[in-house]
């Protein structure tokens, strides 16, 4: 990566505004449009979230969230996180699938898909999770 940073925070809710918030400054280096910005906040916001909600279900947990840029202008997002993980990582990122409860439809996984050009899920239950994505 020709640019980088990481910064690891705590799985409360009040974080996930600022780790879109991040992302969204770190992109601005691309010069993005307006929808690209907030493409990225969306997608970021989606990982983190999953973290706080399901990686962490009744504790706070690390989530590290880093942000790489290559010489090629593409921008590559990783969310982490040391909790529960996923089982089945196929039948997780299909959509409308949700362990969760009616106040989630399933379609974070679909929304990060749509929203950047790859996502990469690696899972290890009992380990925890890595969320790639890039664009
Ligand atoms: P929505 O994102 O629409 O609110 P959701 O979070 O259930 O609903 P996805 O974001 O697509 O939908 O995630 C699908 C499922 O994958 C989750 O219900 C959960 O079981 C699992 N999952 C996703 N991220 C994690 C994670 N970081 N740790 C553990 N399980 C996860
Ligand atoms: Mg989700």
């Amino acid at each position: 990566p020709i640019n980088e940073v990481a910064v690891t925070f705590l799985s409360r809710s009040a974080n996930e505004g600022f780790a879109r918030t991040t992302a969204a400054c770190f992109a601005a280096q691309l010069d993005p449009t307006l929808d690209e910005i907030n493409d990225i906040k969306t997608a970021v916001s989606e990982a983190v979230t999953n973290c706080i909600v399901h990686a962490y279900p009744d504790r706070l947990g690390p989530v590290s969230l880093r942000l790489r840029l290559f010489a090629d202008n593409t921008l590559e997002i990783q969310v982490k996180d040391r909790g529960v993980g996923i089982e089945d990582v196929e039948k997780a990122r299909q959509p409308l699938y949700t362990t969760g409860n009616e106040e989630r439809s399933g379609m974070g996984f679909t929304i990060m898909e749509s929203f950047m050009d790859t996502l990469r899920v690696r899972s290890t239950p009992g380990k925890g999770t890595v969320v790639t994505m890039r664009r």
